[in-house]
């Protein structure tokens, strides 16, 4: 069979969940035996989210070819346990750039440059070649963003072309919108659905089945609104409500045969679902009642998708181990700024994760937290940026090396612990420069990470300008830093504590997060969940 597509829309608002829904299709999907690709669509100018704010946009997702992506891909590949590429994030920036360099070129010479069929164009080309590519069955494609805002409409018009273009059978529509509940009535409200519904068929798109997020299961009443203002049979609108947990999704759409009307709709074999793993999985993340506080030390805690990957793995973690982190956010500002004092907000934790982080903002209350921690014997992880400034905080504390510093923070430190890579020393451009995608780790033998991985060789993914100087790596060993993970070029991966002089004590340059997956958690988080328990 060729490659099926589901373009999965958005209605009323963002931040619906549009993402979980799309992964949830590919995973029902994928659980019938059928291979699963999935894009996200991003409708703005930016080439990719790594030049964004964690606070404009939330975590930056790194794939395994070092693409900087949208946090959706890291539920993509948690839910469908499958690596995807810098390809499957395609942006407004990535087509105009292409479509300009072409024109630039000459490609469409005595031509007038447009947005149908151009931009249009580009968009297909763009989706079926990687699907070619791929080779499989089905892909989803999540359009981001909601339905009417100006930035989709290019995308939207080349979805409804390739319906035209390959035939129904091959094009499906998947439409999710929310569907408030009024607080003072307690009623479930479906108009904000059927007028986002109305704005899809206003372009030409008729969804094949409307998905409804509301904070209570979808009511008979509210169903047959929905079916009949969309043009829909009933069963073709499904409740996705409330869960305790977003794993718990693909079950839910799954109970009311979602799957089926996937197999239906594309016209291809029903088979039944093997989602037996997952299913354990969910009952034990929801009834594990033991909990182990853990703080999560950075300086974007204000918004938690900021470090999304990283609170899933430890999530995961805790299934695998039975004991779920209880996630203590602490602020780095806070403590730098003296509103919050380091031992009041860490006495009563068993362990901690110093999170990733760029700029001077909240470092020095991240360096407190890491004294704290080591002084006091409590489990912690740092995470690349959070790994650094162990290594600060050690060459300060331990080394007595008086204001040692990472270069990115204070570049006249007298002592530069930490400093910018050798290739990143002439970098002109911002975006897509750093040290990005997985490499290999060769691990050393006799240490907590070796222990916890049993492997000499692992690849986890990096992003970063920064680096532990190999000038000062002779007097950290000596004073009880052991490097336990190398690259082949000789650049320090991973650091511990030896176990006599710490619980816990490890650093990361890479995110190992971004290997973890929901059935298969990266050893390091579940190695700081066990040291923490
Ligand atoms: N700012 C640091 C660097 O660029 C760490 C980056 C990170 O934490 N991802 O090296």
């Amino acid at each position: 069979m060729g490659t099926k597509f589901a373009f999965v829309t958005g209605g009323v608002m963002s931040g619906i969940g549009k993402g979980i829904v799309s992964a949830s299709t590919g995973l029902l999907l994928k659980s019938r035996g059928y291979s699963v690709g999935i894009i996200k669509v991003d409708p703005y100018l930016n080439v990719d989210a790594g030049t964004m704010n964690p606070y404009a946009h939330g975590e930056v997702y790194v794939t395994e070819d070092g693409g900087e992506t949208d946090l959706d891909l890291g539920h993509y590949e948690r839910f469908l346990g499958i690596n995807l590429t810098k390809k499957h994030n395609i942006t407004t920036g990535q087509v105009y750039f292409n479509v300009i360099t072409k024109e630039r070129r000459g490609e469409y010479l005595g031509k007038t440059v447009q947005i149908i069929p151009h931009i249009t164009d580009e968009i297909k080309n763009r989706i079926i070649t990687l699907s070619k590519d791929t080779g499989v069955d089905v892909m989803v494609i999540e359009i981001g963003g909601t339905v009417g805002d100006i930035e989709g409409l290019p995308f939207l018009e080349a979805a409804r072309q390739m319906w035209v273009d390959l035939g129904p059978d091959n094009v499906a529509f998947i439409h999710v919108a929310i569907s408030p509940i009024l607080s003072a009535t307690g009623e479930q409200k479906t108009k904000p659905v059927q007028h986002s519904v109305q704005e899809l068929r206003r372009i030409g798109i008729q969804p094949n089945a409307v998905i409804v997020r509301s904070s209570r299961p979808l009511e008979e009443e509210s169903r047959y609104k929905i079916a009949l203002f969309s043009n829909l049979p009933k069963e073709s609108v499904f409740s996705d409500h409330d869960t305790f947990t977003p794993y718990e999704v693909p079950l839910i759409l799954e109970s009311q045969g979602y799957g089926k009307f996937l197999t239906k709709r594309f016209n291809i074999e029903e088979r039944e679902a093997d989602l037996a793993s997952w299913e354990e999985f969910v009952n034990k993340l929801k009834s594990i009642d033991k909990q182990v506080p853990i703080a999560m030390v950075g300086k974007y805690t204000k918004l938690k998708d900021s470090y999304i990957s990283i609170t899933e793995a430890l999530k995961s973690a805790g299934v695998f181990t039975s004991v779920m982190p209880k996630l203590i956010w602490v602020e780095a500002t806070d403590i730098e700024n003296g509103q919050i004092k380091v031992e009041d907000v860490l006495q009563d934790v068993k362990g901690a994760v110093v999170l990733p982080g760029f700029g001077a903002r909240g470092t020095e209350g991240k360096i407190k937290a890491i004294k704290y921690l080591r002084e006091n014997n409590i489990p912690m992880l740092g995470v690349c940026f959070g790994m650094q400034l162990s290594v600060v905080e050690f060459s300060r504390n331990v080394l007595g090396l008086k204001d040692a510093n990472s270069t990115e923070i204070n570049p006249n430190t007298p002592y530069p612990v930490i400093d910018l890579l050798p290739n990143q020393k002439n970098i002109d451009y911002m975006g897509g420069t750093m040290r990005l995608g997985a490499s290999k780790i060769n691990v050393v033998k006799n240490t907590t990470v070796y222990d916890l991985y049993r492997k000499e060789i692992v690849y986890e993914r990096h992003r970063h300008r920064y680096e532990v100087n190999l000038k000062f790596l002779d007097k950290l060993i000596d004073a009880g830093i052991k490097v336990s993970g190398w690259s082949d070029q000789g650049l320090v991966e991973f650091i511990e504590l030896s176990k006599k002089d710490h619980k816990f004590f490890v650093g990361t340059q890479p995110h190992p997060e971004f290997t973890s997956r929901p059935l298969n958690p990266n050893p390091l988080y579940v190695g700081l969940i066990k040291a923490a328990i």
